[in-house]
């Protein structure tokens, strides 16, 4: 390896200038390590030179290479830092000066469960969670530090092999504990998921090498899988006239292994995960190809997050979901902006690779708050022990770190309780969460986390969240991401019971009606639905109410198949004096084409030049729309011209005065009967057959419902000619 590797990977925008400083920082190095090698035989400086080489690819300014060059110089050599100060200046040596404080880290980092269990673990989190005190300390004062830091890590996890075993397994464990989640915290995936693989394939040599193994098997299947699934999306997007990047997303091992762990499924079930990541222009976009991929294949359940809406707590965004693909196997989808993109492969090192002024000075600006509040709180204190004191208290007072019973940490804002680190280790265990033991001990549910805290959540195989999650008297939830989580699985379930209530109301009406298989779907559009579904929801919740579908049904059927048969002798007219305009009888009134009223429907009148009035609904959108609302006058309907005879059956128990009260009801809804026939069973079984004149199906609908919620009556229906 040699330095002009180092110039290769700068970024273009670096002057002569730039490389110049590089150059003699790596002739500095060379220097000061001359002699040293690494375990792998190489000149140590190698190892400074990669660093730095790492640090170019995350387009930092060119003292963090330099420092990058120069991080192990005052620790393993006779260089000081007043040779650095003097040689590069202040800023570099201070940079050289945090990464060698940051090496200090305590040798423990995790405790499995041995014999001495919980003592041995709370131990094991304790150092833990000190070490990431001590790491965000330093992320206080310089954050670059930490990202020269996690450059040396990860150089040193490529090169672990040359290692002993044991050293190797204990340094892949604090990597997974410490470096891997603290590159998760600075959003930046490109150092995160090599952490991850490498640490894993040292801390669990046998499960890495299965998972590698059979990802190789099948790789070119999936490979020519995966193209052509990138194809279809390809044309599907340019379709909508959007322009849009698709690709396949690799997976990185460890998150497999995650999966399986999670999910306790094989690797066979896993080999199904396939998935593409696609870049749209903005965030409209964004959901829009969200809509058209949900309305191509049927999205898996409790598996789409909005990340747009609710960034993660690294400020990470993007929409995920899956859905079942033509072959009928899961097929999960990304889709994110450019600048998400950016956000998600390099966190806050994303700041650096553009010019000032771009949105993601904002991004970062954000996040050197958050890391600036750690920092003023180091100002203010001198005592060692109210140094220690105030960690625990203030520092932290704004996440909590608790680990699974696995020593996985999960990084949450305090306040958050069990169920919320349950949501945060997967939707499904929330949802499934019942109860909690922290550090072994049976919790309330309300018990707020502690950092260091080893949580273990007690879940029921089915069943849900409970309402009173999301009541905030109770403090059982106190992460938006949480809550969100809850609220949407509720709005599902809601939406299941209010489309099967609403479709048992309509069709026990229909019956009723003597109505059978109407067009469901030509009636949802003609109201106003996209599809029977939704209408049959609006009725579930009320949006809607039965008479107003009922009388679309009447309008819909009377432009084909009559579903009321008119008597011979009066055919309906609607116009004319059909409507009484208030205050100017006589004028002459048309109905409107836009909304086509029919008795029954609230109108009011619009005075047209010449015309007289023409007759509208009054939640017509013309209407709404209008401006001169003088122009507007209250029309009611009239007299009905015509009535339709209809056949009805009444079942009922007999009882003193049965008829007169079902006469007085159908005499109130102004309704006559040409026909009456009562018979009375020996069991003292009423029925009552009847011709009623109704004017409308909505009429004929009231009608009923009134008559069967009188006493004794067990029914009420229309009799079906034939
Ligand atoms: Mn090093």
């Amino acid at each position: 390896m040699e330095i002009a590797n180092l110039l290769e990977a700068l970024p273009a925008r670096y002057t002569p200038a730039d490389q110049d400083l590089l150059q003699r920082a790596y002739r500095f190095a060379a220097q000061a390590h001359e002699g040293q090698m690494r375990l792998s035989g190489e000149p140590y400086v190698n190892h400074c030179l990669a660093v730095a080489i790492i640090l170019a690819e995350l387009h930092v300014p060119p003292v963090v290479i330099a420092a990058g060059l120069l991080h192990d110089t005052v620790e393993d050599t006779d260089v000081t830092l007043d040779n650095l100060r003097k040689e590069f200046g202040e800023e570099i040596a201070k940079l050289v000066d945090g990464v060698t404080k940051l090496s200090h880290l305590p040798r423990v980092s995790r405790v499995g469960a041995g014999a001495n269990g919980a003592e041995d673990r709370s131990r094991g989190a304790d150092l833990a969670s000190e070490t990431l005190r001590k790491t965000f300390l330093a992320m206080g004062e310089d954050v670059r530090v930490v990202l020269i830091k996690l450059a040396d890590r990860l150089h040193n996890m490529r090169t672990l092999g040359h290692m002993p075993e044991e050293k190797r397994r204990r340094i892949a464990r604090q990597t997974l504990d410490i470096f891997a989640p603290l590159a998760n915290r600075l959003g930046i995936w490109q150092l995160k998921w090599e952490l991850e693989d490498l640490a894993f394939r040292h801390s669990d040599p046998e499960t890495y090498k299965q998972i590698a193994a059979s990802l190789a098997d099948r790789r070119s299947s999936r490979e020519k899988q995966l193209d052509s699934i990138v194809d279809r999306l390809k044309e599907m997007v340019a379709q909508e006239g959007i322009k849009a990047e698709v690709s396949g997303r690799p997976k990185h091992l460890y998150s497999i292994y995650n999966k399986m762990r999670r999910k306790a499924v094989g690797i066979d079930n896993l080999m199904d995960l396939r998935a593409v990541r696609i870049i749209v222009p903005d965030v409209p976009s964004c959901y829009q190809i969200l809509g058209l991929i949900h309305t191509h294949w049927r999205p898996v359940p409790g598996e789409f997050d909005d990340y747009i809406a609710a960034p993660k707590d690294n400020f990470y965004q993007s929409l995920h979901t899956a859905v079942i693909y033509d072959d009928g196997r899961p097929l999960e989808v990304q889709i994110r902006t450019p600048e998400m993109h950016e956000q998600a492969e390099y966190g806050i090192a994303a700041h650096w690779r553009y010019k000032e002024g771009r949105p993601q000075d904002q991004e970062y600006e954000r996040r050197v708050v958050w890391l600036r509040q750690l920092m003023d709180w180091m100002q203010d204190v001198d005592d060692a022990s109210q140094f220690v004191d105030t960690m625990k208290t203030d520092v932290f007072s704004d996440r909590v770190y608790a680990f699974t019973p696995r020593g996985d940490i999960i990084d949450l804002p305090a306040g958050a309780t069990p169920i919320d680190f349950a949501y945060h280790v997967h939707t499904d265990v929330g949802h499934r969460c019942r109860g909690a033991k922290i550090n072994g001990k049976l919790v309330a549910l309300d018990y707020q986390l502690k950092t260091g805290d080893q949580v273990e959540i007690l879940t029921t195989k089915r069943g849900g969240p409970s309402r009173d999650w999301l009541n905030a008297n109770l403090r059982l939830l106190n992460t938006e991401r949480a809550r969100a989580k809850v609220r949407h699985w509720f709005k599902r379930q809601d939406q299941e019971q209010n489309v099967a209530n609403g479709r048992s109301h309509f069709e026990r009406e229909l019956r009723r009606l003597g109505i059978v298989e109407p067009d469901l779907e030509d009636l949802a559009k003609e109201a106003g639905f996209r599809h029977a579904v939704d209408m049959f929801e609006a009725l579930g919740t009320g949006d809607i109410s039965m008479g107003r579908l009922i009388n679309r049904l009447n309008l819909e059927r009377e432009d084909r198949t009559p579903e009321l048969v008119p008597t011979a002798s009066s055919i309906p007219q609607v116009g004319g004096d059909a409507v009484n305009v208030l205050g100017l009888k006589g004028l002459l009134t048309q109905f409107g084409k836009c909304c086509k009223p029919v008795p029954g429907d609230e109108i009011v009148g619009y005075i047209t030049r010449g015309r007289g009035a023409t007759i509208h609904r009054r939640d017509c959108p013309n209407m709404l729309r209008i401006r001169d609302r003088e122009r507007l006058v209250q029309v009611s309907w009239g007299e009905p011209k015509s009535t339709y005879p209809v056949a009805v059956r009444i079942f009922a128990y007999d009882r003193d005065g049965l008829m007169r009260d079902v006469s007085t009801v159908i005499a109130d809804e102004g309704i006559s009967m040409s026909q009456v026939k009562v018979e009375v069973s020996q069991r003292n079984e009423a029925t009552f057959d009847l011709i009623l004149n109704v004017d409308d199906i909505g009429q004929l609908s009231r009608v009923l419902s009134r008559v069967e919620a009188l006493p004794n009556i067990m029914e009420a229906r229309r009799v079906r000619p034939g």
